[in-house]
């Protein structure tokens, strides 16, 4: 797509400082989006702003603090006009057996992954309402099935599948909500796992990742790019190899 094709539109990315985040900034900005990076490294963001140009914002905010979304919210309508694009990306997976060894790791999951998308888009809606939006919604296949050592981030991404279907039933016509439900995508993600023998297991999974974050940033743009008489609600995607 050409940057003609969506002039002046503007999309904000929470958990824009890497990974499927940073890669969505880089796509949307390709399509002609002027973006705005959300994220808590700032440095990381405002690098990127400056390498994507076109008139692309950083933002240090952390999605667990409202207050820290509602200035975000503001300087996005002071200095890019509203929103038009809305993703739900920012997240951390924090696998491993269930105990109490680990009760940090579930609040810090449920309040950035589930908590954290819903506030950002609370905040956020009354922007969203100004023109044709969109929302989309990083799930994940731990949002369609479940399995051992994954229960509580699991349960974050059926949550977000589950409120991302009411959100979709209150906001049509005008808002297109979309949930991505990605596989195994090479990114740091399991690098912040706490438990060294889950992050040992998961991390060799994602040593061999097939699927690059830019795959995924690819498959939100082609969602995003469809005529607004169509939406894609939910999309599925793993590695070619990946059994479950
Ligand atoms: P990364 O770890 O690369 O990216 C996670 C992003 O979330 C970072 O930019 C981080 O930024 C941000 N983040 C985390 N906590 C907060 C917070 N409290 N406030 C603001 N930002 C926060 O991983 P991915 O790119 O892989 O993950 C992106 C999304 O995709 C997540 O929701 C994840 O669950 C989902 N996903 C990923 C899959 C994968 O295999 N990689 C598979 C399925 C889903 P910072 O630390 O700077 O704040």
């Amino acid at each position: 797509m050409t940057d003609s094709q969506n002039p002046g539109r503007v999309a904000v990315i929470t958990g824009a400082s890497s990974g499927i985040g940073a890669a969505t900034a880089r796509a949307l900005a390709a399509d002609g989006y002027r973006v705005a990076l959300l994220a808590r490294r700032l440095d990381r963001i405002e690098a990127l702003a400056t390498d994507i140009g076109g008139g692309a914002i950083a933002i240090q905010a952390d999605v667990t603090d409202r207050s820290q979304l509602i200035a975000a919210a503001k300087r996005v309508k002071d200095e890019l006009g509203g929103t038009d694009v809305l993703v739900n990306n920012a997240g951390a997976m924090l696998l491993g057996p269930f105990s109490s060894a680990l009760y940090q790791d579930y609040r810090t999951m449920i309040e950035a992954n589930l908590l954290g998308a819903i506030t950002t888009t609370e905040v956020f809606l009354d922007q969203l309402k100004d023109g044709g939006g969109d929302i989309v919604n990083l799930s994940s296949v731990a949002g369609r099935t479940a399995s051992q050592g994954n229960g509580v981030y699991a349960a974050t991404k059926w949550g977000i599948n589950g409120w991302s279907e009411s959100l979709r039933q209150e906001l049509l016509p005008g808002i297109r909500v979309t949930v991505i439900e990605p596989g195994v995508v090479d990114t740091e993600l399991p690098t912040h796992i706490t438990d060294d023998a889950t992050r040992e297991v998961i991390q060799g999974l994602y040593d061999v990742a097939t699927v690059k974050a830019e795959d995924v940033a690819e498959v939100i743009a082609f969602a995003l790019s469809r005529p607004r008489h169509l939406v894609l609600n939910e999309i599925l995607l793993r590695p070619s190899d990946q059994l479950l």
